[in-house]
């Protein structure tokens, strides 16, 4: 008898409410992580790994932090600011705060 087992990855969208993309500005942003779990004859079994939550663009199909990687690349001078809502910091080329979405005043 053949014993299937192994670990995949399991994508698991932690908020359902759409949020304002800090890229292009739409709301079809969500927070997502991935979980890899143990599983046996295909049904997940246990959770053996906890990812850690990432913000994604269904339309840009990017992640915030992608995004920001390839745009500190081109401007390696971006300033930071600090998103007056949650206080987090953020680089200035964000239009929408990537944490909890509100609009960043310029
Ligand atoms: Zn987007
Ligand atoms: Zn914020």
């Amino acid at each position: 008898m053949f014993l299937i087992a192994g670990v995949t990855p399991k994508l698991k969208v932690l908020d359902s409410t759409p949020k304002p993309c800090p890229v292009c500005g739409l709301h079809q942003a969500y927070y997502k992580r991935v979980d890899h779990y143990f599983n046996l004859f295909f049904i997940p079994i246990l959770r053996v790994k906890k990812g850690e939550p990432f913000f994604m663009c269904e339309r840009c199909e990017r992640t915030v932090h992608e995004f920001k990687k390839e745009h500190s690349s081109a401007w390696p001078d971006i300033q930071e600011t600090t998103c007056h809502h949650c206080g987090k910091k953020l680089e200035k080329i964000f239009e929408y705060c990537p944490y909890c979405g509100t609009r960043i005043s310029k």
